[in-house]
């Protein structure tokens, strides 16, 4: 089940929740029981699979091995 991170705009606390996706925008009561909280944006990891960054190319040249000119 995803997870929700929500802040209270009352108290200013965050705070998070399990909820089902379809109950993501419903209401949350913060702990303290305020009803005055907005969704933050979640980190929600689900399945991943989007950690496939491009691999930096570090080094001297600009792209001279990749011709064949480094004998
Ligand atoms: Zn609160």
């Amino acid at each position: 089940m995803p997870r929700y991170e929500y802040r209270c705009r009352t108290c200013g606390d965050t705070f998070e929740l399990n909820r089902p996706m379809a109950e993501s925008a419903a209401p949350a009561d913060c702990p303290a029981g305020h009803d005055d909280t907005v969704k933050l944006l979640s980190t929600v990891a689900v399945g991943g699979g989007s950690k496939s960054a491009p691999a930096p190319q570090t080094g001297g040249g600009g792209g001279c091995c990749g011709g064949g000119c480094c004998s």
